[in-house]
């Protein structure tokens, strides 16, 4: 999706209220009535009409007229907005550079912050699949909504919760000592963590030691368990591989796991299911790419649970993960959000078949072969700090 980041510079504090209060209108109305708009707002209905016009203008808030009344709604792009700015007032962006990801939930870009150093912008679009889906899902879809999903608040909503689990997890990972990046900060549907210097393994021929590797990526998941957490999506997408220089000048490469929206416990009622399917998808990669078999056919979700049992050390994370406000209620509305919508990670789609053609799929990322807007690095907001 498009991040068009020109327009942040022309709005003025008048502007970006009378945005807050459509997304604010949103949460309780498909289409939010304009003199909903102006009390929320708190500004005189000629202030707020030039600024919703700039707005429309901007494709911020769209129009809609419905039999009953006129009004505007909230798009992506305005959605998109609020959150850059919250981002850019608390001093963790300052400009949009490329993007170097397309998800089927998320878009990933390169950010600045005032230093210039390079972090990085992920942002949830949970929702965006079903809305290009064809007519005959639509329907479907519609016919089997709740009515709290009906109002247009649900994708808003649905994108929060998986960028606040996300971030809760990569928090309370990073401070259990799993390599992962940075957490730097969250605002709505986005989030802003270090970019991690490497590549996805999708995109290494070659490594030096496989088996080693291979048994590092399996005591993560291991170590993972024993923090009561399945990744859940534990793939060559979701693996990053960095360099590091030890002191005696060897290279080793260290491997960072990225994306956590679909984690689950060790208590999930699938949970072996999900743990096999991690390790699987480890062992079939190694095995396809590089040639690496292990002779252990391990580990086993029963022998890892039983260890668990005794492991008086390990802290689990599910209760710091509550603690840091995403709540089991949240958990369980995006689990089944997910499942209804069939989103299953990046495993979805992938044929192993055309692997070696299509070396690219998600991975051509890290390429920048190609600009997305913004061409240039862009700075955000600046006249409306
Ligand atoms: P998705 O949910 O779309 O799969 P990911 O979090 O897996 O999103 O990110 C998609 C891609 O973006 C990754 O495969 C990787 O190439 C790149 N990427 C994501 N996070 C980072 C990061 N912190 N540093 C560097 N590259 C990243
Ligand atoms: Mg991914």
């Amino acid at each position: 999706m498009k991040l068009d980041t020109k327009s942040l510079r022309y709005l003025n504090n008048a502007d970006w209220k009378v945005l807050a209060a459509v997304e604010s209108g949103s949460r309780n109305h498909e289409v939010v009535p304009t003199p909903l708009i102006i009390s929320i707002a708190k500004s005189s209905a000629g202030d707020v009409q030039r600024s919703v016009s700039l707005l429309a203008r901007s494709g911020l808030i769209a129009k809609v007229a419905t039999a009953k009344y006129d009004g505007y709604r909230l798009t992506y792009g305005g959605l998109d907005y609020l959150a850059l700015h919250g981002l850019q007032k608390s001093s963790i962006i300052y400009s949009v550079g490329n993007q170097i990801g397309v998800g089927k939930e998320s878009d990933i870009f390169v950010v600045s912050d005032e230093k210039g150093e390079q972090k990085v912008l992920k942002i949830h679009r949970l929702g965006r699949v079903s809305f290009k889906k064809g007519v005959k899902n639509k329907r479907d879809y519609a016919r089997t909504r709740t009515q709290k999903e009906r109002g247009a608040g649900s994708w808003m909503y649905m994108s929060r919760l998986a960028a606040m689990k996300e971030y809760a997890f990569m928090t309370a990972l990073k401070d259990a000592g799993i390599e992962v990046p940075t957490p730097l900060g969250q605002n709505r549907h986005q989030i802003v963590m270090s970019l991690v210097d490497g590549f996805p393994l999708r995109q290494i021929d070659k490594v030096p030691d496989p088996a080693g590797l291979y048994a590092e990526l399996i005591t993560i998941i291991v170590r993972l368990a024993h923090l009561g957490l399945i990744h859940g999506d534990f793939n060559e997408f979701n693996i990053m591989i960095k360099e590091v220089e030890k002191p005696d000048q060897e290279i080793s490469l260290v491997p960072v796991v990225i994306d956590f929206p679909q984690m689950v416990s060790i208590d999930h009622a699938n949970a072996k299911e999900y743990f096999d399917r991690d390790v699987d998808c480890i062992k079939k990669y190694f095995s396809r790419r590089f040639g690496f078999v292990s002779d252990n056919d391990g580990p086993h979700f029963k022998a890892v649970r039983k260890a668990i049992a005794h492991d008086t050390e390990t802290k689990r994370l599910d209760a710091k993960v509550e603690a840091s406000g995403f709540s089991k209620k949240m958990a369980k509305d995006l689990d089944a959000y997910m499942r209804e919508h069939n989103i299953d990670g990046d495993r979805e789609g992938d044929d192993p078949d055309t692997e070696s053609e299509d070396d690219g799929g998600e991975a051509s990322a890290n390429e920048n072969e190609e600009e997305i807007t913004p061409a240039t690095e862009d700075a955000i907001g600046v006249d409306a700090k």
